[in-house]
């Protein structure tokens, strides 16, 4: 495994972390509070922290490695924008390959 796949893996660990502790918090909170604003305080900011963690999650992933055309197979970087508005499977996204100028599903490669 490559130091940049490592840490990418670790990334997913750390989000999966996440949502079990916010999924505890909120169903814990859920069980002791049954409503009130304060229980929607508790949910609303989870739901924010997990979007955030995911926000920080997908700057690692498109910081390290590289995109690969499924094309041409030309590797290229794409911006932090892109890569959010685009259609994912896992780290495999739907982008336009800036060599072939297609669009397609390009693989996450750690390795130029
Ligand atoms: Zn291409």
């Amino acid at each position: 495994m490559t130091k940049e796949k490592e840490l990418l893996y670790y990334v997913f660990i750390l989000i999966m972390i996440m949502i079990l502790f916010l999924l505890g918090v909120d169903i814990l909170a859920t069980l002791l509070l049954k409503q009130g604003v304060i229980l929607g305080i508790i949910i609303a900011s989870s739901l924010i922290l997990f979007i955030i963690s995911c926000l920080i999650a997908l700057k690692i992933e498109v910081e390290i490695g590289y995109y690969e055309c499924s094309k041409c197979h030309h590797k290229f970087k794409t911006t932090y924008l892109k890569a959010l508005l685009a259609m994912h499977i896992g780290t495999t996204r739907y982008l336009k390959c800036p060599k072939c100028q297609k669009n397609n599903w390009s693989k996450k490669v750690f390795e130029k």
